[in-house]
């Protein structure tokens, strides 16, 4: 069935996920804050609304994918003003208390929200392949499961509870900042002792050490030196925050997550909001006094 979404923050995940409604048959009215990002995902087919609450007054479901619990929340309290609005399908990642809080408010206002973090990267949100962590009203969860399927096929149902979906969100995304910081030591250390890198995937990736940084972050942005991967590391710091925030909160153990969270925020501080996570290689390196790079263009001796 073709519906009609509204589609707030076009960026590095919400632009790919947006093209993939439109190449499902919905109609996509889209917004963000930045005219480029606007502009570009109209000329992929969508319409485009001048703000998030003009949206709100046009149609009954909003999907957003905008980069800070703060300004989610700010955008939630826009469209539950709007005429219209009923549904608010939350693609961010925010943690589950900013989710309650949001949900709460949206219920008073008479609408509903399904809290729908993703996983899976820039590539996973342009080939569908996401996987999608859905929590809130089960009615709702089934009536939209195979419009969020157009998004990542594997999408789950995680429970009722509001802020779930983003629980299971922070899990996962603690696992993969840890197994990006420590694949960053171990290459460099492997370097350092004459490895090979190239050979060090190929070995990885067979072996018990399999990880996705090893997976697909080294060999596409690390290896390589471009860093592009597409996930900023401000959004990597403010996963791992949330996680031990959450961690504490609940007096669950992560004490591994704090050496992982200092690294990110080296990172941070070294590189700004707007850096590629893959560059956490570089910081690493500095520690090491060494490069990891692919030598597989590396001229041959003569
Ligand atoms: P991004 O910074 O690339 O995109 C965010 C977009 O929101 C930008 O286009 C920005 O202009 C827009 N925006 C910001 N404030 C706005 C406002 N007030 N109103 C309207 N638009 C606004 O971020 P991203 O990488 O696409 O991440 C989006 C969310 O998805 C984040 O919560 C992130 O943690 C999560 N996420 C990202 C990835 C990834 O690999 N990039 C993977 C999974 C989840």
């Amino acid at each position: 069935m073709s519906e009609t979404i509204g589609f707030i923050g076009l960026g590095a995940m919400g632009a790919p996920m947006a093209r993939r409604l439109l190449g499902a048959g919905h109609t996509v009215i889209a917004c963000d804050a930045n005219p480029a990002a606007l502009e570009a995902i109209v000329e992929s087919g969508a319409q485009a609304a001048a703000s998030a609450r003009g949206l709100a007054d046009q149609v009954e479901t909003i999907m957003v994918s905008l980069p800070t619990p703060a300004i989610v929340q700010a955008v939630a309290a826009d469209v539950a003003e709007g005429s219209k609005a009923k549904l608010f399908i939350d693609l961010s990642t925010t943690g589950p208390r900013v989710a309650k809080d949001v949900g709460t408010m949206l219920n008073k206002k008479g609408l509903e929200m399904l809290d729908s973090p993703v996983s899976g990267g820039v590539g996973g949100a342009e080939k569908g392949t996401l996987a999608v962590m859905v929590s809130g009203p089960e009615a709702q969860w089934t009536r939209w499961k195979p419009v969020l399927e157009a998004i990542g096929h594997n999408a789950f149902f995680v429970g009722e509870g509001q802020g779930q979906g983003q629980m299971m969100k922070l899990i996962n995304n603690m696992l993969s900042a840890t197994a990006m910081v420590a694949s960053a030591e171990a290459f460099a250390l492997g370097a350092k002792a004459g490895l090979d890198p190239d050979i060090m995937v190929q070995v990885i990736n067979a072996g018990s050490g399999a990880n996705t940084a090893v997976r697909d972050k080294f060999p596409k942005s690390v290896l390589t030196r471009t860093f592009d991967y597409g996930f900023r590391t401000e959004l990597m710091y403010k996963d791992v925050r949330l996680c031990l925030e959450e961690a504490e909160a609940l007096g669950s153990p992560m004490w591994v997550g704090q050496p992982v969270k200092q690294w990110w925020s080296l990172a941070l501080a070294r590189g700004g909001v707007e850096e590629d996570f893959s560059h956490i290689m570089r910081y690493v390196e500095e520690q090491a006094g060494v490069e990891v790079r692919s030598r597989k263009n590396d001229p041959k001796p003569e």
